[in-house]
């Protein structure tokens, strides 16, 4: 086992990781940028390194001074995360070089599958179903439209090196398809510095429902069931849950053949996920995989005990995997609530600032994943999610009334929150009875 990891992240997922390494009497060092220096995984870590500016780019996205402070602390394993470096595979390539274990899978898979158009096509070649689309990426506009009038509209245009819902546009028609292109790519190329683009065919209010993979470095891979992340605006989650109430024992049998199909046909190790979308007919496709640690994991460790984070470490440490398939048991549901500092009223305006917590919910069947305390400083500077707040019941129903509750306790002031918005979803009849799709907030909410 390692003796020392450094996390390349901030945030909830940073205290996340370090609180895992504790548990297992790793120690860990983090790093910051310059306006983090009161962050709490600063504080949390045995040790902290700043490693530049308060631009990412700068300072959590530049790998040379992650590595050097892995070298300089005698870290012997990167975490990464989410987001960030996570699914940069020049940065897994770097830590091989200078023998630094890096927690996820190697550096060609990642470069595979972080390419959205590649991993169609393998996943084609695995015999896995996959959203009908352009085979590689488009050469050109000429190309799109071509496509586009074969596969039928509604279409969907997606970055190939995607990720958090940016570089996507849906088109109804032809006359859009030109602008959407040209949007789509120059956003790609800001956010991901690769306007490479793919199309598909649009499904029309399908369910997004992801597989949990954990492989090992001999060859075992195992699922740790399904997340139904479908609640999302503009493409990103905002409630996960799992079970998903949607699938039959048949259908789960299924998809979870096919994320083990999918793992297995790119050699996968450590823990990824596989996110399929299903139409209401129950037939799934694959969309993405994901080779990271996700930040909706939360949820699947409260129905099965399994921390994901611990195992990735050991996986990375060349641990053998403890349990088998038939060892995984589903208890009662898990649903998570992703608050974000930003004002629903505004357009979702991110409003940092500083947060004074009155009140944290607590009691039973309450998880708070967060790394914000009473009198933090908010920085504007990067990603608006301060906090997950997770609940686990017996059913679905009695996890949606821990729900429930828990919002109702939380107050925080000085910031603006999308706690009010969650808590209109949580009492919304149609949510209530599953009745949900990814177009759910756009078609049951008019939002400015
Ligand atoms: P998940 O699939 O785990 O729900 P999200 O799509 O919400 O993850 O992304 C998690 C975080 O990682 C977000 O902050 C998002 O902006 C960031 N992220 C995801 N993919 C990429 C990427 N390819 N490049 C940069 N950031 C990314
Ligand atoms: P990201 O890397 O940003 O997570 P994904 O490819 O996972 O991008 O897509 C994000 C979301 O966009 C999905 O969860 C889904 O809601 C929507 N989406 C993606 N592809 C399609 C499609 N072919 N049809 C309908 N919705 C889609
Ligand atoms: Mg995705």
């Amino acid at each position: 086992m390692f003796n020392k990891i450094l996390v390349a992240n901030r945030g909830e997922i940073a205290v996340r990781i370090i609180r895992a390494c504790r548990e297992m009497g790793i120690q860990t060092v983090a790093v910051y940028s310059d306006i983090d220096r009161q962050a709490l995984h600063v504080d949390l870590a045995d040790e902290a390194v700043c490693i530049g500016p308060a631009k990412a780019r700068d300072s959590y996205l530049n790998a040379e001074n992650i590595i050097s402070a892995t070298v300089l602390t005698g870290a012997e394993a990167v975490h990464p995360g989410f987001g960030f470096l996570a699914e940069n595979s020049r940065f897994a390539e770097m830590c091989k070089e200078c023998n630094i274990s890096f927690i996820g899978p190697g550096p060609e898979v990642i470069e595979m599958m972080g390419n959205k158009a590649k991993a169609r096509q393998m996943m084609l070649l695995a015999g896995v179903p996959v959203v009908p689309g352009v085979e590689g990426i488009l050469e050109d506009y000429e190309h799109a439209r071509r496509a586009a009038e074969t596969i039928g509209y509604p279409v969907i245009l997606k970055a190939s090196a995607g990720g958090g819902g940016k570089g996507i546009r849906i088109v109804e028609n032809e006359e859009g398809l030109k602008k959407a292109y040209d949007t789509a790519r120059t956003e790609a190329k800001a956010a991901f510095n690769d306007d490479s683009m793919y199309l598909e065919k649009y499904l029309e209010e399908p369910r997004h429902i992801e597989f949990q993979i954990l492989a090992d470095q001999y060859g075992n891979v195992i699922h740790l069931g399904e997340r139904d992340c479908s609640i999302q605006r503009r493409n990103q989650k905002v409630i996960e849950e799992a079970p998903s109430i949607f699938l039959a024992s048949d259908l789960r049998q299924k998809m979870g053949d096919a994320a083990i199909r999918a793992a297995k046909a790119v050699n996968y190790k450590n823990a990824g996920t596989i996110e399929f979308l299903v139409d209401k007919k129950g037939s799934f496709y694959f969309m993405e995989m994901n080779t990271r640690i996700q930040v909706e994991h939360p949820v699947t460790e409260m129905i099965t005990g399994v921390d994901i984070v611990q195992e990735q470490i050991k996986i990375a440490a060349g641990g053998k995997l403890e349990f088998k398939q038939e060892d995984v048991v589903i208890q009662g549901h898990a649903v998570e609530c992703r608050i974000n500092a930003e004002n629903p009223a505004l357009g979702f305006r991110p409003s940092p600032g500083r947060a004074n917590i009155l009140l944290w919910p607590g009691g039973s069947g309450i998880r708070l994943d967060s790394a914000i305390y009473h009198g933090y400083e908010i920085p504007p500077t990067y990603d608006s999610m301060i906090a997950k707040l997770i609940t686990h019941g017996k059913d679905r129903n009695e996890a949606l009334n821990k729900m429930r509750r828990a919002l109702d306790e939380f107050i925080i002031e000085g910031i603006d929150t999308n706690i009010e918005f969650l808590f209109k979803i949580l009492n919304n009849e149609n949510f209530i009875h599953g009745i949900i799709s990814t177009s759910f907030i756009e078609k049951e909410y008019t939002l400015k």
